[in-house]
Parts: structure tokens; C-alpha cells; sequence
């Protein structure tokens, strides 16, 4: 089994996160690999293997693993110490200020991000495709943050996992006059006669809307789509793949001076 780190979230000592590959794991067929998704097509007994597997190669209570039901809208959750862990919940993005809770976010193209506040202590993660960018997924989070644990937009982190990125994601007529009307013509480029639609740009155009300091914000290299030896991709495999992860969990551990838990370099 194998995950990939981010660099940036690497320089903070009091949280655990990793992106996972399909390297290594138990699924055959379409969804060959380390597949973490019940929903696709894979037998049950394979995906709990695989989510065992991965939960010791990271070191996380898989017990406490939140799993969202994602569903491309703008739903936002917050775990609090009431939080019923047999519960599911739709929605694509969660919260959490609790240690030893791993939020996980699933994908195959999609973003995965993890967001850390290393002076409130703070973690979340965020399902963002294209629905979700276009509905202000991602700025909505940050502002929940900012809202409920007072988050100053100057201390996030934001880490973009692997995701489909411009070089293959192409779009039709419709999603390009859709982008051009919520202000986002500047991240599509034109190929011929086909375009082309950067989400990692728009993304990162939103966070830096709300004042998040761009050297806090990070992108895998990585495209999905040109990797399918490493991820999964809805587009590149025509709709039939597993499901990828990105985790991200407070530890519990004392810091006396929090301000120092990362280093921002
Ligand atoms: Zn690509």
C-alpha cells in the first residue's frame, strides 16, 4: 500500500492526513486496487479490507472514520462531541475541532481537499467537483470555520489531493457558458474546438477571494486522469472505478504553544 503526502500539511506535527493510490489493496476488476468505496461496484468484504489495510498504514481508529455520502451539493457538517458515529452523513464537506477523528473525503477525478487551522485547531475535508465549485463549496467551508471556531482566514492550510486537471478535462457547450456565467471564463482554455476547464484554478481563485495567503495553499502535481495507474478516474475510465481517499485527523497530542505547531516555510 502506498499514500502520498502534502508538503505543506507535512510541516504540522498535530495532525495525521494522506491521500491513498490503488496501489497495494484487495479490489479485482474495474475497481482493481485500493479501492475505499462501498457505492461502486466492488465486493463489500474486499472495500473493509482495504479500509483496514489503510487505516494501519496511516495510523488512524478506524472506528471513528466519518464517511460522507457525497452528493455534489453544498452541504457542510459539523462533528461535535455529540456526534453518533453510526451515522452517515450526505453531505460534502465536514468539520471537525475533535482529536483522534479521521475525516475522510472520497474521490475518483474530483478534489479532494484537507483543510487545517493550526492555531484553532481545526481540520476539515471537502468533496469539490465541478457542481460543488460551481456552488461555492470549498469558500463556504472556510467561512463555516471562520463562523463556528472564530478561524482566521490568515492561519488555513488547504491542501488539493489528486484530481482531474485541465489537460483532461474537457467540457461541452453547456459547462462552458455555465463557467463563463459565475465569473470562471478565466480558467477555461481553448484546443482546437474543443475547451478545456481548470477547477484547481477557480478553486484556488476562491480561497484567495477570502484572504487565505496563497502560501498556504498547495496542489498535487498529480492529474488523475493521466495516472490511472496510481488513482482512480471517473472520466478516464468511463464512469466504472473505485474511489480514492484523502484523510485528515487532529492528533491528540499537548502542544503548549500552538502558534509554533507548523512550520510555514
Ligand atoms: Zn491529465
Amino acid at each position: 500500500m502506498k499514500s502520498i503526502k502534502s508538503p505543506l500539511l507535512s510541516n504540522c506535527e498535530n495532525i495525521l492526513h494522506g491521500y491513498s493510490t490503488r496501489t497495494g489493496g484487495f479490489s479485482q476488476g474495474v475497481c482493481r486496487g485500493n479501492n475505499l468505496a462501498f457505492h461502486v461496484n466492488d465486493d463489500p468484504k474486499n472495500v473493509r479490507k482495504n479500509h483496514l489495510h489503510f487505516s494501519l498504514h496511516l495510523d488512524f481508529p478506524l472506528e471513528k472514520l466519518i464517511r460522507m455520502e457525497q452528493v455534489h451539493g453544498d452541504n457542510i457538517e459539523i462533528i461535535d462531541k455529540d456526534f453518533d458515529f453510526a451515522t452517515v452523513l450526505v453531505c460534502d464537506a465536514v468539520i471537525t475541532a475533535l482529536k483522534n477523528v479521521p475525516l475522510m473525503v472520497m474521490v475518483a477525478d474530483c478534489i479532494p481537499i484537507l483543510i487545517y487551522d493550526p492555531v484553532k485547531e481545526v481540520v476539515a475535508s471537502v468533496h469539490a467537483g465541478r457542481a460543488g465549485i460551481f456552488s461555492k463549496i470549498l469558500p463556504q467551508t472556510v467561512q463555516k470555520m471562520q463562523k463556528h471556531y472564530h478561524c482566521r482566514p490568515e492561519d488555513i492550510m488547504v491542501s488539493f489531493g489528486p484530481a482531474i486537471h485541465q489537460c483532461c478535462y474537457e467540457v461541452g457547450p453547456e459547462v462552458k457558458e455555465e463557467a463563463e456565467k459565475y465569473g470562471h471564463g478565466f480558467a477555461l482554455k481553448k484546443k482546437g474546438k474543443h475547451y478545456y476547464l481548470d477547477l484547481l484554478a477557480i478553486a484556488r481563485r476562491q480561497l484567495e477571494e477570502l484572504q487565505l495567503d496563497t502560501k498556504n495553499i498547495e496542489a498535487s502535481h498529480y492529474c488523475s486522469a493521466c495516472n490511472t495507474d496510481i488513482f482512480y478516474s471517473y472520466r478516464a475510465e468511463n464512469g466504472s472505478c473505485g474511489r480514492f481517499a484523502g484523510i485528515i485527523m487532529l492528533k491528540n497530542v499537548v502542544n503548549v504553544n500552538l502558534e509554533s505547531s507548523c512550520r510555514y516555510d
